[in-house]
């Protein structure tokens, strides 16, 4: 049991106080520079980059993630609670990529 609808009415609040109706593509393109902050963390995280991981960055930037998947949800009506419940029946009968 997901409880995603109310995330999604949050985003779509904020994003009417705010007055914003950004493109879907440059929601997409939000989306991948906070995968970037994500990937940045987790660089540092593991030594690749020589700075110290920001642990409440990371989870700031995890957060950005969500908040922008859910406004290109919203832009796209997709309902993520029902998504969420079909991908899990998806991935029970997922095989194992080592399974052939
Ligand atoms: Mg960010």
């Amino acid at each position: 049991m997901s409880n995603f609808k109310e995330l999604q009415r949050q985003v779509a609040a904020y994003d009417d106080k705010m007055g914003w109706k950004d493109r879907s593509s440059h929601i997409v393109l939000h989306l991948q520079e906070e995968l970037g902050e994500v990937a940045r963390e987790v660089m540092r995280d593991e030594g690749y980059k020589k700075e110290p991981m920001d642990k409440a960055g990371f989870g700031q930037e995890i957060t950005d993630l969500l908040y922008l998947t859910f406004k290109l949800a919203n832009q796209y009506k997709v309902d993520v609670d029902e998504e969420w419940e079909k991908m899990w029946v998806r991935y029970k009968t997922k095989k194992s990529r080592i399974e052939v």
